[in-house]
């Protein structure tokens, strides 16, 4: 491998590392059990500005996330699902209560979504950019569909990128906090890339213009996590 492509590669791997390495590291001091955790921000509050602002983003991860996990643990509290991972448990959500499903939901998606978040640039791997081309036609082409799915989608919920068993990848919606790994949805997938499309995501700085939100969303999304959940799935 000559030099020039060697640093590059390193450096990408090391640009990611951190990240994802974060995660889970500061996730061993954070509230929880071995299989719960309610994990760290990867980044500060203002670190998204302006595409999502300071005082949204502390209200979303410290009252709305911190809510929904705080509720899920009371509920899973004394029963089997504190040690069952969470996409065990949303394989079989149908069985499980209403509590369980919004608020594991909740708990859940949010993590993702965090994760798929950054300040920096990142550039779409090749490999990734080849699967969308492959799947949608091009990248721009699936923004647009992705996009759709987010701005039209009808009250609260999530839009997702998901590959589904046949390793294809599809862009879907879902409602309130259920998500594509959940056996009560009608497009069953692992997610790859989510976006919180309820009015707390975004009502602060952008109003009713949820569009302008989502179109942003493409300044700070992620790729090499989207990338790497492709990878791993
Ligand atoms: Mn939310």
């Amino acid at each position: 491998m000559e030099r020039r492509k060697f640093i590059q590669t390193v450096g990408t791997a090391a640009a990611v590392t951190p990240i994802l390495g974060s995660f889970s590291a500061i996730a061993s001091n954070s509230v929880g059990s071995s299989e719960h955790t309610f994990p760290e921000l990867p980044y500060a509050y203002d670190a998204l500005e302006p595409y999502i602002d300071a005082q949204t983003m502390e209200l979303h991860y410290s009252k709305h996330h911190k809510g929904y996990f705080t509720k899920f643990m009371a509920e899973a509290e004394g029963t089997d699902l504190m040690d069952t991972p969470m996409e065990k448990i949303f394989a079989s959500i149908s069985k499980q209560s209403v509590g369980i499903r919004n608020n594991g939901g909740g708990y859940y998606n949010h993590t993702l979504y965090w994760e798929n978040m950054t300040p920096k640039h990142t550039a779409i791997p090749s490999k990734l950019k080849e699967a969308l081309d492959k799947n949608f036609g091009s990248v721009d082409a699936f923004k647009e569909q992705f996009g759709k799915a987010a701005k039209t989608h009808f009250g609260s919920g999530w839009a997702w990128l998901i590959v589904d068993k046949n390793g294809k990848l599809q862009v879907t919606d879902t409602l309130n906090q259920d998500n594509p790994l959940m056996d009560v949805v009608s497009v069953n997938g692992t997610p790859l890339l989510a976006i919180d499309v309820w009015e707390h995501a975004y009502y602060l700085k952008y109003q009713n213009k949820r569009a302008d939100y989502v179109d942003n969303f493409w300044n700070i999304v992620n790729w090499d996590v989207v990338n790497h959940r492709l990878s791993k799935a």
